[in-house]
C-alpha cells in the first residue's frame, strides 16, 4: 500500500519561520531574509517526508500566514482598501493578515475564524461585489517547482472553490452563486497548468464537506467540479475531506469524476458506515485517514490494520494509507523533546513519527498471514505500547468527580440579585473600563523566564522581577484611568500551559510548538493521567497586585473547557470525565482566590466553542450538554459579592448565545471588533442577561485605534445593549503587543469611555 500526507508543519521545528516573519514586520530584516527561511523550512519538510518514504507528498501546504489567504490572494480576492495602499504584493498579503499603519494609510486586518474545530485560524477572504477572480501569482507553481528541483514530484494542494466559497464573506449584494462560474474556471486554468507542467495529481482539500450541507451546498459543489474535472485531461484529482464524515453527499462525491477521495477515519465516525453501505467505485482511489493528525498518541497498528482490513472485506480495491487531517495541527518531532522521560515519550507521535507510523502501516500490510505480521518488529513494539497502562491513576480525583451533585452545577442567588448585590460594592462607573488580562509580554519578561528555567537565576530572583513587572503595570493602569486592573499575567508563557504546568496529570513539552494563526504557536501540554490541584497556583501573584493599589483587580483564571481545548487531550477515558476533573481543580483556585480578598474573577473560556461538533445537530448531546456545567461547577461555591466574568475570542458566538447565557457568569467579554458587531443583534434577540464587553480593537494588530474609532463603536455597541450592561475592553490579552502601542490604544478606550460617560450625563 501507498502512503500520504495531506499538508505539513511549516512554521519550523524551532519556530525560525515565525522568527524570521516577525523581525520582517519589525522592519528589521529584508523580503530575501524572509523567503529564504520559507524556502529552507519547505525543503525541510520536504525532505522529512521523502526520507521517511512519504508516496504522496504535497506542495503549497507552506504559507508565510494562511493558506486560506493564500487561495484569496492567487486568485486575485483582495479587496479594494488593501489594493488601494499600493504596497508589493507580500506587504499587500500581510496587510490583509495583521492590518496596515504607516505612511501609505490606515486599514484594519481582515477578520480570523477558527479552523473548523482546530485551535489554527485562518484569515476569511473578503469577495466584495467588484471582485474580479483570477489566476494572479505563481506561488503554488514554485513551490511546485521548487520541491521538483530537488526530486520530489508533489501533489500541489489548494483549498478547493467549494470551502473556499463557503468560508468567505460577501460585502455586497453578491453570493457565492454569482462568482462559483468564474471561479470554477479559474481553478480550471490552475489545473490546465499543472497539467502542463507534468504534475500527476492535484489535491483540493474541501473539508466543509463535513458540516451539515443543504441541497443547494449540494449542487453548488457538483456544479464547480463538473466544470473543473470536465476541462482537465490527464491529471488527476484527489478531493480531500477532513474533520468529520461526508454523510450529506457521500453518493454524489463518489459519483462525480474524482481519480481519489481523501475520507477521515479519525473523526468521521460514519465513514466507515458510508462505504459499506454504498459501496466505493473500483476505479477510484481512496485516501484513507487512518493515522489521527491532530493528536500526538500512537496510532495502534492492530486497530488500524483490522480497520483496512475490513475495508477490503466491504470491497475497496485501491486503498492509500494518509493521515486524517494535515499535520499541521501537530508539533514536529519527539526528538527536541530532551525532558520527557523516555518511557512516556514513547507513547507519543509528533508529526514525523507520524510519517513513520504510516510507513510501518504499509509495510504491514503487504505482509501475508497473521503469524507474519505479529513478528515483525515494528508491530511487537507497537503491541507492547499499548498492552501498558499510560499515565497516573488517582484514586481521589475520580471518587471527587463521581460525587459531583446536580446542585453544584448552580450558582446562588439566580443572576439578577447577584447583578444588584456587586453594583452597589463594586461602584464602578457605567460603562467601566477593564482588559482582558495580558500586558506586553516584552522581551525582559521572557528573558527572566527563560533564565529561571535553565537555572540561571534563582526562584527569588524570577519572583521579584514578576513583581515589579506587576507593580508597573498597575501603575500603567491607574495612570491610564482603567476601572478594573488586572496584574498582566506576566509569570505566564500561556493561558493553558502554565496550568498544564501548575495541575498534576500533565506532561508538559519543551518544543512542542503548533501554529495558531499567523506567526503565532502554541505548545499545548499533554493530559497524561488523572488531574488535580495540589497547591494554590495564581494566588500569590493576584494577591500581590492588589496590593499595589485601592483599585478592584480581577483574579485571572483559565476555565475547564479551554484548558482541556488547548490540550492534548487522552483517549482512555472521556473529554466530559477529564473536564470535570480539570474543573473541580479551577473551582478550588477561585475559591483561593475570593478567600484571599480578590472580589472579581476571571474564568477565560477562549476555547470554549473550540470542540463543538461541525454538525448542528451533534452540538448539544455531544459537548454542550457536558462543556456548559462544567463551567458552572467552577463557579457556583463563590458568595454573591464576588463577580465572576468570563472571556471569549475568534470565533461565531453567534449561534451559541443561549448556551454562553446558561454559563451564568456575571460579566463577558469577547472579541468583536474584526466581525462588525453582527453577534449584538443577536445578543439582544436573546434578551441575554450577563452582561457584556464587545472588543472595542483589535488586539491582533500593532495599529492603535483612535479615541474616535473606538467611540463610534461603543455608540453602535449602546444601541443595542443596555447601559447597565455594556464594559469597555479591547478584544483579547494584550500579551503578543508592544508596550507603547498598548498604552496608546488604552488611553484611546478610556478617553473614548469618558466620551461616553459625558454623552450620557
Ligand atoms: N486572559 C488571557 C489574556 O489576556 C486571555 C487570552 C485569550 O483569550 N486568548 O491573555
Ligand atoms: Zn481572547
Amino acid at each position: 500500500m501507498k502512503t500520504a500526507v495531506i499538508g505539513f508543519p511549516r512554521i519550523g521545528k524551532n519556530r525560525e519561520l515565525k522568527f524570521a516573519a516577525e523581525k520582517y514586520f519589525k522592519g528589521e530584516s529584508s523580503l530575501g531574509a524572509l523567503f529564504a527561511e520559507g524556502k529552507a523550512q519547505r525543503e525541510y519538510g520536504l525532505t522529512v517526508q521523502k526520507n521517511a518514504g512519504i508516496d504522496f507528498i504535497s506542495s503549497n501546504d507552506f504559507s508565510f500566514y494562511d493558506g486560506l489567504l493564500d487561495t484569496a490572494v492567487l486568485f486575485n480576492v483582495i479587496p479594494g482598501r488593501y489594493r488601494e495602499l499600493g504596497l508589493n504584493p507580500t506587504d499587500t498579503y500581510f496587510a490583509m493578515a495583521r492590518g496596515y499603519q504607516g505612511e501609505k494609510g490606515n486599514v484594519k486586518a481582515l477578520a480570523m475564524k477558527k479552523w473548523f474545530n482546530t485551535n489554527y485560524h485562518y484569515i476569511v477572504p473578503e469577495i466584495e461585489d467588484n471582485s474580479f477572480v483570477s489566476l494572479n501569482n505563481t506561488k503554488i507553481f514554485d513551490e511546485y517547482d521548487e520541491a521538483l528541483s530537488i526530486g520530489i514530484k508533489t501533489k500541489p494542494v489548494i483549498a478547493g472553490p467549494f470551502t473556499f466559497l463557503k468560508l468567505a464573506r460577501f460585502t455586497g449584494n453578491k453570493t457565492a452563486e454569482d462568482f462559483a462560474d468564474d471561479l470554477a474556471s479559474e481553478y480550471s486554468t490552475l489545473v490546465a497548468e499543472f497539467e502542463n507542467k507534468g504534475a500527476e495529481w492535484i489535491q483540493f482539500d474541501e473539508p466543509y464537506l463535513v458540516k451539515d450541507l443543504t441541497a443547494e451546498d449540494i449542487e453548488l459543489f457538483k456544479s464547480l467540479y463538473e466544470k473543473i474535472l470536465g476541462a482537465r485531461n490527464t491529471i488527476k484529482v484527489l478531493v480531500q475531506t477532513y474533520f468529520g464524515d461526508v454523510r450529506d453527499i457521500y453518493n454524489d462525491l463518489v459519483a462525480l469524476d474524482f481519480d481519489g477521495i481523501g475520507l477521515d477515519f479519525v473523526e468521521g465516525k460514519m465513514t466507515y458506515g458510508l462505504i459499506e453501505r454504498n459501496g466505493f467505485p473500483d476505479n477510484k482511489i481512496l485516501f484513507a485517514g487512518l493515522v489521527n493528525g491532530k493528536n500526538i498518541w500512537r496510532n495502534d497498528y492492530a486497530k488500524t490494520l483490522a480497520k483496512i482490513n475490513s475495508l477490503e472485506r466491504a470491497g475497496v480495491k485501491n486503498i492509500v494509507i494518509s493521515t486524517s487531517c494535515s499535520l499541521l495541527h501537530v508539533p514536529y518531532t519527539t526528538k527536541s523533546e530532551t525532558k520527557i522521560d523516555k518511557d512516556t515519550l514513547y507513547h507519543f507521535a509528533y508529526a514525523e513519527e507520524k510519517l513513520t507510523e504510516l510507513t510501518d502501516l504499509a509495510e504491514l500490510t503487504g505482509i501475508e498471514g497473521e503469524y507474519n505480521i505479529q513478528s515483525a518488529e515494528c508491530y511487537r513494539m507497537n503491541r507492547r505500547l499499548f498492552g501498558e497502562r499510560k499515565g497516573s491513576y488517582d484514586e481521589a480525583v475520580r471518587n471527587r468527580v463521581a460525587s459531583i451533585k446536580d446542585s453544584d452545577y448552580t450558582r446562588l442567588p439566580a443572576f439578577d440579585e447577584r447583578e444588584k448585590i456587586q453594583k452597589e460594592l463594586l461602584g464602578l462607573p457605567v460603562f467601566p473600563t477593564t482588559t482582558i488580562g495580558s500586558f506586553p509580554q516584552t522581551a525582559d519578561v521572557k528573558e527572566y523566564r527563560k533564565d529561571f528555567r535553565k537555572g540561571n537565576i534563582s526562584e527569588d530572583e524570577y519572583k521579584s522581577f514578576v513583581k515589579s513587572k506587576i507593580a508597573d503595570c498597575i501603575k500603567l493602569q491607574e495612570e491610564i484611568g482603567l476601572d478594573v486592573l488586572v496584574h498582566g499575567e506576566y509569570e505566564r508563557n500561556d493561558m493553558v500551559e502554565y496550568f498544564g504546568e501548575n495541575l498534576e496529570g500533565y506532561v508538559f513539552t519543551e518544543k512542542a510548538w503548533v501554529q495558531s494563526y499567523g506567526t503565532r504557536c502554541v505548545k499545548p501540554p499533554i493530559i497524561w493521567g488523572d488531574v488535580s490541584r495540589k497547591n494554590p497556583i495564581t494566588v500569590e501573584w493576584s494577591v500581590f497586585a492588589k496590593s499595589c493599589t485601592d483599585k478592584p483587580v480581577k483574579g485571572m483564571l483559565t476555565g475547564p473547557v479551554t484548558i482541556l481545548n488547548w490540550s492534548f487531550p487522552r483517549e482512555d477515558i472521556s473529554l466530559k470525565e477529564s473536564t470535570l476533573q480539570i474543573a473541580l481543580a479551577i473551582r478550588d483556585e477561585v475559591l483561593d482566590l475570593e478567600k484571599n480578598g480578590i472580589g472579581i474573577i476571571q474564568i477565560d473560556e477562549a476555547a470554549l466553542r473550540e470542540k463543538l461538533p461541525l454538525r448542528k445537530s451533534d452540538w448539544n448531546r455531544d459537548y454542550l450538554d457536558w462543556a456548559i456545567p462544567a463551567f458552572r461547577l467552577v463557579a457556583s461555591g463563590v458568595k454573591p459579592e464576588t463577580q465572576i466574568h468570563t472571556h471569549m475570542c475568534y470565533s461565531e458566538f453567534t449561534d451559541i448565545i443561549p448556551a454562553i447565557d446558561a454559563m451564568d457568569a456575571d460579566v463577558i467579554t469577547f472579541e468583536a471588533s474584526r466581525s462588525d458587531y453582527q453577534i449584538l443583534d443577536a445578543l439582544k434577540e436573546n434578551n441575554f442577561k450577563t452582561e457584556v464587553g464587545p472588543g472595542v480593537y483589535d488586539i491582533h494588530s500593532p495599529r492603535v485605534p483612535s479615541v474616535d474609532e473606538i467611540y463610534s463603536a461603543l455608540v453602535i455597541m449602546r444601541k443595542k445593549l443596555d447601559d447597565s450592561k455594556l464594559w469597555v475592553n479591547p478584544d483579547c490579552g494584550l500579551k503578543t503587543r508592544g508596550d507603547k502601542e498598548t498604552k496608546a490604544s488604552l488611553i484611546n478606550l478610556v478617553e473614548a469611555a469618558k466620551k461616553l460617560r459625558a454623552d450620557e450625563a
